[in-house]
């Protein structure tokens, strides 16, 4: 099977870019949901936690706990609010806040604009007031922005709106509530400092998504994918390769299978066409298995998701988080 390396040094030279912006080490969640984008829960858990960051986010309990033990702090973004001292839940509606364990600690998500979840500013107090009522421990209040990747004033309106948010929980008052709406591009755009908390995911993972006029910082990507040579062969000219011969070969060649297919999360579509460094896959995606006119033992399929995002026209995000599980990770 394909293996994956994880470049420790580019991690801990990502997380300090941010750590620089944001003054501090604590004030850093590393988001480690959907198997740390692909890189690996408990590898990337760990690693955090050797670089000194205390805080997590992840999807749900499950993920929570297989990793609490390297965090003081967990956030959890989609399951039901139950009482556990190290864990705080993000409460997206007001059936959320209904449904919540009485006595656990939740952090309110606001909808300042994405539209996708979140209390709506109207529905504020009244969420509030019912947060109160249920006695659950309101720990944060929080946003996420829509747009901080894109080149346009959007992520401003809704940093302002999220300030009214502040201003009026405050108002109400709510003390010791930590605010937080920035993800990796908000944090690369915006100045962190009066940030209580940053929600870090594809940046500390090394990937920089804000257009090129902003003035870039550099991240280093965490993540190679590798596959072993299984067998070589020559090729006549005009003999088909693969699943439906689809590939004709133009001449005689060399061509060899490399262990790595859709079974291990790499997309099959034939619609694009699909560069390892400078060598195209020559038909078919298989389950387990792609050709390619070479005769390298170990092949770098790629150490950059957004070059092979480009060429399937996706986001690095979908190409990282889709790779397997049961791919086998070395930390380098
Ligand atoms: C995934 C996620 C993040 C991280 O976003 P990046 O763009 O990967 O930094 C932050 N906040 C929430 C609510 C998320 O779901």
């Amino acid at each position: 099977m394909a293996f994956i390396k994880i470049d420790r040094d580019n991690f801990f030279y990502n997380l300090n870019q941010f750590v620089k912006r944001v003054g501090s080490k604590d004030k850093i969640a590393i988001v480690l949901k959907d198997n740390a984008y692909g890189h690996g829960l408990k590898i990337m858990a760990k690693l955090s936690y050797e670089f000194g960051l205390t805080q997590a986010v992840v999807r749900d309990i499950r993920e929570a706990k297989s990793i609490d033990k390297y965090f003081k702090h967990i956030l959890i973004l989609g399951d039901r609010a139950v009482v556990n001292s190290k864990y705080s839940f993000a409460l997206n509606s007001l059936d959320d806040i209904k449904r919540a364990k009485l006595g656990s600690i939740v952090e309110l998500k606001i909808d300042t604009g994405m539209h996708r979840n979140g209390i709506s500013l109207d529905e504020l107090d009244i969420a509030l007031e019912l947060i109160k009522d249920r006695d659950l421990n309101l720990k944060g209040v929080m946003s996420h922005n829509r747009s901080a990747d894109e080149l346009s004033s959007e992520l401003f309106w809704q940093d302002k709106i999220f300030n009214l948010v502040k201003n009026r929980v405050k108002f109400l008052g709510f003390k010791d509530i930590r605010f937080h709406s920035y993800n990796s591009a908000s944090a690369l755009r915006l100045n962190c400092r009066n940030q209580d908390l940053i929600r870090l995911g594809i940046g500390a993972y090394g990937y920089n998504e804000l257009p090129d006029v902003y003035n870039k910082i550099e991240l280093k990507p965490v993540l190679s994918l590798w596959a072993n040579r299984v067998s070589t062969r020559r090729v006549k000219k005009a003999q088909r390769l693969g699943y439906g011969g689809e590939y004709i070969a133009p001449r005689d060649m060399i061509v060899s299978t490399y262990n790595l297919g859709y079974g291990d999360g790499w997309i099959r579509s034939n619609d694009f066409n699909i560069y390892i460094d400078t060598l195209p896959i020559l038909g078919r995606v298989s389950m387990d298995y792609i050709s390619l006119e070479s005769r390298e033992d170990e092949i770098l399929i790629f150490n950059n998701a957004n070059k092979i995002a480009k060429e399937m026209n996706t986001i690095s995000y979908e190409i990282l988080t889709q790779l397997s599980n049961n791919i086998k990770r070395v930390v380098t």
